[in-house]
């Protein structure tokens, strides 16, 4: 089983560091700076020798060039995005299965928040890390993909094991809870996910990871094709991309 450290950054950013504990590797998964996860790493006693990238964005690959120089680890990201990424040695592509120690990581290809992001899934850890994909109760926005191409990603990420839990890189649960009440008010998972994300983070406590069940019923971005969102929403019937475009441009106002 992969150890999984999870380090608040910026405002609200998560950087995971992973560990295959039998061969000692360790990857950062979307390394947002440098100086917090060497420090983490050190103080861990922990050998980075992987970054795994999910998307070019700044707020994933800010650290990737000092990381590389200060440990001589090897950058892995998407082959659908081959100019963006800083420093990137190695490029995985959807269906590829990237050994990682002695666990691997199954390469999705999920376009949509950009055009050439990536999802890293440990099987044998029940591990997702979807980078701005996914969230909690939410999803990335579209700013370099359709909805057509975010909800076919999203739907193949939904048909993962229900027991996968969610590496997402951003605190959004809140404010994401927040507007999803508000197309899905009588969703009873959602309404108990949400005194429970409350209570967490009127505690500072991380909301992150979750879980692909909880996600499957209460995340509206991954229920388009629920007939009671979409009576919820006056839209029975509808064609689910439709839904979803409606569910997206809602949030995107909301
Ligand atoms: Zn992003
Ligand atoms: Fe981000």
């Amino acid at each position: 089983m992969l150890d999984i450290r999870q380090i608040p950054v910026l405002n609200d950013n998560y950087v995971y560091l992973v560990r295959e504990p039998s061969s000692g590797a360790v990857a950062v998964v979307d390394p947002a700076v440098s100086d917090e996860i060497l420090a983490e790493a050190k103080r861990l006693d922990w050998r980075i020798t992987h970054i795994l990238n999910t998307h070019h964005h700044g707020d994933h690959v800010g650290g990737n060039q000092a990381i590389k120089a200060a440990t001589g680890c090897t950058i892995v990201g998407p082959a659908h995005d081959p100019d963006r990424i800083p420093g990137m040695e190695i490029q995985v592509k959807d269906g590829d299965i990237y050994k990682f120690g002695n666990e691997s990581a199954q390469v999705f290809f999920v376009p949509g928040h950009t055009r050439g992001h990536i999802a890293y899934w440990f099987k044998d850890s029940s591990a997702l890390f979807c980078g701005d994909t996914m969230f909690s109760i939410g999803c990335g926005r579209l700013f370099e993909g359709t909805p057509q191409q975010m909800w076919t990603s999203l739907s193949r990420l939904r048909g993962l094991p229900p027991e996968t839990r969610i590496y997402c890189a951003h605190e959004y649960t809140e404010s994401n809870v927040r507007f999803a009440v508000s197309v899905d008010p009588d969703n009873a998972a959602l309404r108990s996910y949400e005194a429970e994300v409350k209570t967490k983070r009127a505690q500072k406590i991380p909301t992150v990871p979750s879980t692909l069940k909880l996600e499957r019923a209460a995340n509206p971005f991954l229920r388009a094709d629920a007939p009671d969102l979409q009576a919820a929403m006056a839209m029975t019937g509808r064609d689910p991309v439709e839904v979803f475009a409606e569910v997206r441009r809602r949030k995107d106002v909301f």
